[in-house]
């Protein structure tokens, strides 16, 4: 008899979240989900997780839902609090799902690598931020990151053509983007977009954060940091290509021209279950391609004159350590303000370029380094935004 696997999933009642579920819901007894979290939108849902999968332990983020979780839930249950409660459950788990979304997700990158454990990363905030201490921390004996991200799950899986440590071997990594709802359009177009347009992703179902991000394209910006972060690659050689089908989720060139792609129809669920078996593969196709009907794919170069967030990680990388700390964390404040109408889509890349033209500089070797860096990016985030208003 095989012995299940212990499974953490923090930020259960999301998109990732829930996508996570159905693919433990069709894995059987290969794993056992030992803890959830999630922050306070979805209280009852949690609940209902919990019960579903007889899990021992829950997170709330507020001291004021304990109660109303343990009524429901009984005292077998164990319930954790806030950050040291996510970090808490993250470090308990052979296997850590981060799909908390947004900066939030720190404790649980920290915590899972700090303790050894299989980190499925969704959460790119964190890494990105907290980059440098995030590889010193991967080193941790037994810990390791598998990317959730489909690009770089996909990348993932394309470097395992590489021969020699470090990848001399690579010329390049290659990330899609789909291009978003925007796509096409021209700059005085773009003054227009609006919260709906920017809400409706052509291939892709996500939470509102990483939608918004998908149609600035500071998505790929960030993801082209996280490539970097996670694979030790420099930001050099990463490049980005629109594949508007979504079907080519993200390639390697070699030094000899071969160029390594990995496919699949868009389903998230194809890049959870690789991080949850690796190195075996669940045996379900999530999204398997129908090759008895036909597929055209198509790529072309970004617009950066439209877009210019994927230029604007690569100066956060020039400025320094803490460079892309100030751009995520910018970002977010951006995001979050255009979500509740404060701000207009055209604004939320240039409140992001204002504040990193306000960096400051200083260390970053430790949590509370990381912490400050995103307290300062996003003070200034919210005056450049104040300066608009
Ligand atoms: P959602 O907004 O759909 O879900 C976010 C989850 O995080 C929810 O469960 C939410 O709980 C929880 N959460 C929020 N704040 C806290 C907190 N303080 N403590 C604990 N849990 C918290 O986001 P997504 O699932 O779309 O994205 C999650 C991450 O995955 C992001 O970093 C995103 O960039 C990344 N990602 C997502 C993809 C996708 O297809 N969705 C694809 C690639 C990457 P509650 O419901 O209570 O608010
Ligand atoms: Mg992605």
């Amino acid at each position: 008899m095989t012995v299940a696997r212990g499974v953490a999933l923090l930020g259960a009642t999301g998109s990732i979240g829930r996508q996570t579920l159905d693919v433990l819901r069709r894995s059987g007894e290969a794993f056992s989900l030992d803890s959830v979290a999630a922050g306070r939108g979805h209280l009852a849902e949690l609940v209902a997780i919990a019960r579903e999968f007889g899990v021992r332990r829950v997170g709330v983020a507020h001291e004021d839902d304990v109660e109303q979780v343990r009524r429901h839930l009984g005292d077998r249950v164990e319930i954790v609090v806030g950050e040291g409660g996510l970090a808490e459950l993250a470090a308990r788990s052979e296997i850590v799902v981060n799909a908390v979304v947004g900066f939030a997700g720190l404790p649980v990158t920290v915590a899972a690598l700090a303790a050894g454990r299989r980190l499925a990363l969704a959460n790119k905030e964190s890494f990105i931020a907290a980059a440098p201490l995030a590889r010193r921390l991967a080193a941790t004996p037994g810990a390791e990151v598998l990317p959730i991200d489909s690009e770089h799950c996909a990348i993932h899986q394309c470097l395992a053509s590489s021969t020699t440590p470090g990848y001399p071997d690579v010329r390049r990594l290659i990330l899609t983007a789909s291009g978003g709802p925007f796509r096409g359009w021209s700059r005085e177009e773009l003054e227009g977009a609006t919260k709906e347009n920017a809400l409706r992703h052509p291939t892709w179902s996500m939470g509102p954060k990483i939608t918004v991000d998908s149609s600035t394209l500071m998505n790929k910006g960030l993801e082209v940091l996280e490539a970097s972060a996670l694979f030790g690659i420099e930001v050099d050689r990463v490049d980005v290509v629109i594949h508007p089908q979504s079907i080519v989720h993200s390639m390697v060139e070699y030094l000899d021209g071969s160029v390594i792609a990995q496919l699949s129809m868009p389903d998230m669920r194809l890049p959870i279950a690789y991080c949850l078996g690796y190195p075996v593969r669940l045996d379900h196709a999530w999204g398997a391609l129908d090759f008895t009907s036909s597929h055209t794919l198509s790529f072309e170069p970004p617009d950066h004159a439209a877009f210019p967030a994927i230029g604007l990680a690569h100066r956060a990388v020039a400025l320094g350590d803490a460079g892309p700390a100030w751009l995520s964390a910018a970002n977010e404040v951006a995001v979050e303000s255009f979500l509740h109408d404060e701000i207009r889509w055209a604004d939320i890349v240039p409140v992001v370029t204002t504040t990193l033209e306000r960096f400051e500089d200083g260390p970053l070797n430790s949590v509370e380094d990381v912490v400050a860096h995103d307290g300062a990016a996003r003070r200034e985030a919210r005056r450049a935004i104040g300066g608009r208003s």
